[in-house]
């Protein structure tokens, strides 16, 4: 226990001052009054528990798929990653920081299909990187996948 939510003013000082709490969920995703979910509430419940609690939406595989390249998750990527499109093998860029997750947009295009675009921010090697990308999403068996995306 942190008592954090009991003293929501210097959780939300600590925010403005750009100093992420260590449990604020890497994706950023935050509540109704601006505070970022803890990680056991948001892309966590899916990246350590993903063989019962599958994403529920396109956005919310975004944004694990996100989390999961901050932890270097290889295999919750394989495992949302479309079969078709599965790559054989994953590799993360030696001593990549990532910074920042903004979702553009999530647009629904019907019960199976939905696409996603966002900006993520990462420094590889002192380098400060920008990937925009308008992602594609299939749903089968209730389950959401990543299919491919459009570098913008
Ligand atoms: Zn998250």
């Amino acid at each position: 226990m942190t008592g954090r939510a009991a003293v929501p003013s210097s959780a939300a000082a600590r925010y403005d001052h750009g100093m992420p709490n260590a449990t604020d969920c890497p994706c950023g995703r935050h509540d109704a009054r601006g505070r970022v979910l803890p990680y056991a509430h948001c892309c966590g419940r899916y990246l350590d528990h993903f063989d019962i609690t599958p994403a529920p939406d396109a956005e919310s595989l975004m944004r694990s798929r996100y989390t999961a390249f901050t932890q270097e998750r290889r295999d919750y990527l394989l495992a949302t990653w479309h079969p078709s499109r599965r790559p054989a093998a994953l590799d993360f860029d030696a001593g990549a920081k990532w910074l920042g997750l903004q979702v553009r947009e999530h647009r629904l295009i019907d019960d199976a299909h939905a696409e996603v675009e966002f900006v993520a921010r990462v420094r590889v090697a002192g380098r400060a990187q920008r990937l925009h990308e308008r992602s594609r999403f299939v749903r089968e068996d209730g389950r959401w996948f990543y299919l491919d995306g459009d570098s913008r």
